[in-house]
């Protein structure tokens, strides 16, 4: 039954809990009708200002009494007054009051003219204030210790609005009021400066302040922009919208749009400032060629007739398969598909990959195993309809820093929250379970859920008969293993997973996350297989709340791998041995494409190495400093006779390049990214590609041409046309469509998208049981005698893998360098103090690296990034990798240690960092 309120008499349909101001907002003749100061679109109501009053009554011209809109629901029946006489009144008196104690240096403020507070005071008729000035706030000191953050807590009107944005959004709780009366202000942490704070500046704070009070050094909400552009952010896999402020082509500054649907107005320091390396003075602006061992400039036409020559000449002495193509998880999808089809449909070979390969491979491999679909099974909004969060091998709130902030939010309101990890992340300090494995030690934790959860009766009996396939095996395997066995293994109390089992099983609607802590090891495609079995066991999947969400790293590595920058699968994760395939691929694309599976990035390394291998084309990926065993791959690198390098600035890897073309960053070109929840999302073109650089993939372009392939010219659009054409869950996808929320996919051809799969059945019909055995890594069988420790590899908030770009910008003043976490006991026991530097040793090499004592991770575990050149870690990481995906097992790496002198540290510097 519909019900309804009058707003100034007139009668209008309210939805059920809605508060009087959005009851109010949402009428559209009535949408400014009521000002605020406190209230904000991502926090919840406050009713601390007043601003917003209103007042009802429950009959026409009946009694009233004032309340704050912003808190108070509408009733059936009730009639409310926006602008009454005395409410205009109120308003008026309560924003005088507030500037009594704001200065009124409005000209000279970096704010005027989009400030929150003069536009209520305009929209309130305020023309001069009765009342004496206040003293309060206005010979307060400037803060300016942040590269990014800043305050002036003069400017500051207690609203509270920057402290509920640190607590509600971020859950940072940095901010808070301090005093009484008069001296109530705003102190960060124990009143220190933002820099010696804990903020993690993510700019909530700044973005909510209505005045200047908390801003940042590109002066965000100033009006100086001349247009603001909507676009996806170039890091992570969450996929935030960003609305960037440009002036005479320059990029000011970035925000959050507070109706994105992805991030709600939030975003990380990364989304928000890091995007000043766009016009640093390190980018690549001319293409080079090396010529005896020394780049040389070359123009354009130059450097194409070089690679083409050199391209034709080896594919018909050696044939097309010693080509190889890795393409990037960064550039949009439609360069992923151009490079794939360049590779495959002019080159001849499926030798082609992306960075997939080292982080999620297992997972799109394990996946598609079991359900026929290798990417996440609902959407992040789903947080809000369940009541358990199993989060395993990923730090999230580091790593995906807005769906880390959401998850953080869940943990510490109540849900039912479950940690898997070797490290107490800070999520895990939040979590009702924390199980704080061993390294490696996945397979045997997840087998312990799975015993207890059968042998406690907890197993969705009716979902397992009708959904799923092989059961009965598989609870048979499950049910001979032995749990102290297993305890022992993992070093988990065996009480302990059965208690979160249990829990996990009894939620109503469970929700999985993983990372790369689950397939970046030798058994990463058999663990995400095992947590498909307990999703099923459970019937946690098809369902609102619930599901298997793997957390992607790279902004658009699901894209890439959607696009076929994959060896065994081509655009739409087509089968490319399957000759029907075959023949679908040939007609589409004009040309011969082959039905041989490529060389994975492991394997071209090795075929480089072995001779096979002569060419190779990389697109924005530093394989020197982020793949494993670097020796390893210089070795290859070297080893060839052409490396073409498509880059921004000049990475490790380019140093081995043959020819390198300068490329256009995100923010200089159209397409779309897919992100973590498969939501494809536009990429739009802010400011013109900086002189002297092309996007990728009209580089790639420009060579199918001269190759003799009649491509199409690029745009975001005409790409998207042919891409929808030949990848079946895009048939839907058009440019016009996407809008600024984007689409989820699979898109229906009429454009419905999909926000949650496998809802009837799976992609593959029934789900599929599989079970594997704990088998340790042969890491650790070979080498943990002599190499008693184990490192494993994680990153941090402010940089982003290996921190080309973030190291170009003000986040390099947070985080200077890599660190090694050690246990304080091991700290003692090797006599290492905190700051020393450490000499890590393994079977490949070593590194110097400052230890950082801490607990977060056990004794004889030991954890760092590889963020920076100076330290080149991977130089000790394996050739171990998952045995079906090829994915590089980074997360067990045995090692021994000793205090050094930073001897190893002084050489590594000499020879990588420029
Ligand atoms: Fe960008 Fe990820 Fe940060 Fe969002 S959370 S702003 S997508 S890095």
């Amino acid at each position: 039954m519909s019900q309804i309120a009058f707003i100034n008499n007139k009668p209008f349909t309210f939805n059920d809990g809605e508060t009087i101001l959005n009851f109010v907002r949402r009428i559209k003749e009535k949408r400014d009708a009521i000002p605020t100061l406190c209230d904000a679109p991502n926090l919840e109501p406050f009713g601390s200002c007043r601003v917003c009053s209103v007042e009802v009554s429950m009959t026409q011209d009946g009694p009233t009494r004032t309340v704050a809109s912003c808190h108070t629901p509408v009733t059936n029946g009730q009639f409310i007054y926006t602008d009454s006489q005395s409410i205009q009144k109120l308003r008026k008196n309560i924003i005088e009051l507030v500037l009594t104690d704001h200065p009124m240096d409005c000209l000279t403020c970096e704010v005027n003219g989009n400030c929150e507070l003069q536009d209520v005071a305009a929209q309130v008729g305020i023309r001069k204030i009765r009342y004496p000035n206040g003293k309060n706030h206005l010979d307060r000191t400037k803060d300016l210790s942040h590269p990014y953050m800043t305050s002036d807590f003069s400017k500051c009107i207690n609203c509270y609005r920057c402290v509920r944005a640190c607590d509600e959004v971020q859950g940072q709780f940095v901010l808070n009021m301090s005093g009484r009366g008069f001296d109530n202000h705003i102190i960060k942490s124990s009143n220190q400066t933002f820099f010696e704070s804990d903020c993690v500046s993510c700019g909530a704070c700044a973005q909510a302040c209505p005045t200047s009070a908390i801003s940042d050094v590109f002066q965000s909400k100033s009006n100086l922009a001349d247009e603001k552009i909507q676009t996806t952010c170039t890091y992570c896999g969450v996929g935030c919208n960003l609305e960037v402020s440009v002036k005479n082509g320059e990029i000011l500054s970035i925000q959050a749009p507070y109706d994105a649907a992805v991030n709600q107005g939030h975003t990380c320091l990364k989304g928000r400032y890091a995007f000043k390396f766009y016009n640093h003075q390190d980018r690549l602006r001319t293409p080079l060629i090396k010529k005896n061992g020394e780049f040389v400039t070359a123009t354009w036409d130059e450097a194409y007739d070089f690679i083409v020559q050199k391209l034709t000449s080896i594919k018909s002495q050696f044939g097309p398969d010693a080509i190889a193509g890795i393409s990037s998880a960064r550039t949009p999808n439609e360069e992923n598909y151009l490079m794939q089809k360049f590779i495959r449909a002019v080159i001849g070979t499926n030798n082609i990959d992306c960075c997939a390969r080292v982080c999620h491979s297992p997972t799109a491999l394990g996946m598609q195993r079991a359900f026929g679909t290798g990417a996440a099974t609902n959407s992040i909004e789903d947080l809000d309809f369940t009541d358990c969060i199993l989060l395993i091998g990923a730090n999230s709130t580091d790593a995906h820093p807005v769906t880390g902030a959401k998850i953080k939010q869940k943990f510490m309101k109540g849900v039912t929250s479950i940690v898997i990890d070797p490290r107490k992340t800070e999520l895990a300090k939040y979590a009702t379970y924390f199980l704080q494995l061993k390294p490696g030690t996945n397979v045997a934790l997840f087998n312990m859920m799975l015993y207890y959860i059968i042998s406690e009766n907890l197993v969705d009996q009716s979902f397992v008969d009708t959904r799923t396939e092989g059961y009965l095996d598989f609870k048979n395997q499950i049910l001979a293993l032995d749990m102290e066995e297993l305890s022992n293994i993992t070093g988990v109390d065996k009480n302990l997973v059965k208690n979160a089992a249990i829990a996990y099983a009894k939620a109503k609607a469970a929700m999985e996350f993983h990372g790369l802590g689950v397939t970046e090891h030798s058994q990463g495609t058999f663990a995400i297989q095992l947590i498909a079995d307990l999703v099923m066991l459970t019937g946690n999947v098809g369902k609102k709340g619930a599901g298997m969400n793997p957390l992607r790293g790279q902004n658009n590595v699901q894209g890439a791998a959607d696009m076929g920058a994959q060896p065994h699968q081509g655009a739409g994760y087509l089968d490319v041995t399957n000759l029907e395939i075959n023949q679908l691929y040939n007609t589409f694309y004009g040309s011969t494409v082959p039905t041989k599976i490529g060389y994975k990035i492991p394997e071209m390394f090795n075929a480089a190495i072995d001779g096979d291998l002569k060419a190779m084309w990389i697109i924005g990926e530093d394989v020197v400093q982020t793949d494993p065993n670097t020796q390893k791959v210089i070795q290859a690198l070297s080893n060839l006779d052409l490396l073409i390098m498509s880059e921004i600035f000049m990475t490790e890897t380019c140093k081995y390049a043959t020819v390198i073309l300068p490329s256009s960053s995100f923010l200089e070109k159209e397409g779309t990214f897919t992100n973590g929840e498969r939501r494809i999302q536009k990429v739009n073109k802010v400011v013109e590609p900086l002189l002297g650089t092309k996007p990728d993939g009209v580089q790639v372009i420009e060579v199918m041409n001269r190759m003799g392939y009649d491509q199409k010219p690029y745009s975001g659009e005409t790409m998207l046309e042919e891409i929808s054409q030949i990848v079946p869950f895009f048939a839907g996808v058009k440019w016009d469509r996407l809008g600024t929320m984007g689409l989820q996919w699979p898109v229906k051809p009429d454009g419905e998208d999909t926000k949650l799969l496998h809802t009837v059945e799976f992609t593959r019909g029934k789900g599929s049981f599989a079970f594997y055995p704990f088998e340790a890594s042969n890491e650790l069988n070979n080498y943990s005698k002599d190499y008693p420790y184990i490192i494993t590899t994680n990153r941090e908030l402010e940089h982003y893998n290996c921190g080309t770009m973030t190291r170009r910008t003000g986040n390099v003043e947070i985080l200077t360098e890599d660190v090694l976490m050690i246990n304080p006991m091991d700290a003692a026991k090797e006599l290492i103090n905190d700051g020393d530097f450490v000499c890590v040793e393994s079977p490949r090499g070593k590194v110097d690296i400052k230890a950082k004592i801490t607990d977060e991770v056990l004794p004889g575990i030991l954890s760092s990034t590889f963020h920076f050149p100076e330290i080149m870690l991977n130089i000790i990481t394996s050739n171990e990798h998952d045995s079906e995906a090829l994915c590089p097992e980074y997360k067990v790496v045995s090692c021994r240690i000793r205090k050094s002198k930073g001897k190893y540290k002084k050489e590594m510097e000499a020879k990588y960092v420029s």
